[in-house]
């Protein structure tokens, strides 16, 4: 069945979190790493202790950040072989520090998956106000101004084990959840 599958960025096609990682190693490499499989709150400064918090927010507003983030395995595959068959948006909020965020993740969108992709992205911070059938999408829960038309999938990482009454997938068994 043809679907509007709206795709988040951050944690599901842009692997967010190895950058923090590496980021911290480069620049503050006096701050302990959170591993990746030890990560428990969604919003990776909060998990930091208070005095490193800034550190680890500053790395994210790097100029580069996001333009140099990996795209997670199996994503971009996946993508293209769900646009076969669906409509597939790229559905982000940016930081409210926007000054990088916003143009590396065009510049991203265009390196990783070409420029006809570009016209895909959906720069939003209430993702609720987008129409689509499903949104695939790394965050626990979803808010904003009205009851969302799409069903949230969540594209599961160790911070959302907690969520247990949604949908989830890994680019590994997408298959096995949705249709293609
Ligand atoms: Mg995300």
């Amino acid at each position: 069945m043809f679907m509007i599958v709206l795709i988040d960025m951050d944690g599901v096609i842009a692997d967010f979190e190895q950058g923090v990682i590496d980021g911290l190693r480069r620049f503050y490499s006096e701050v302990p790493i959170i591993p990746k499989r030890e990560r428990k709150i969604f919003h990776v400064d909060e998990q930091y202790p208070r005095e490193y918090q800034p550190l680890v927010r500053s790395v994210y507003q790097l100029p580069g950040f996001y333009r140099n983030l990996k795209p997670i395995v199996g994503s971009l595959e996946a993508l293209a072989d769900l646009e076969k068959n669906h409509d597939i948006r790229i559905c982000t909020s940016p930081l409210t520090v926007y000054h990088n965020c916003v143009l590396e993740k065009y510049e991203w969108v265009e390196n990783n998956l070409g420029e006809s992709w570009v016209k895909r992205i959906m720069l939003m911070k209430d993702k609720t106000l987008a129409n689509g059938d499903i949104l695939i999408d790394d965050k626990p829960n979803i808010t904003g101004s009205i009851s969302p038309s799409w069903e949230h999938i969540l594209y599961s990482a160790p911070y959302n084990q907690e969520i247990k009454n949604r949908r989830r997938l890994n680019w590994h068994n997408y298959n096995n959840v949705i249709k293609i």
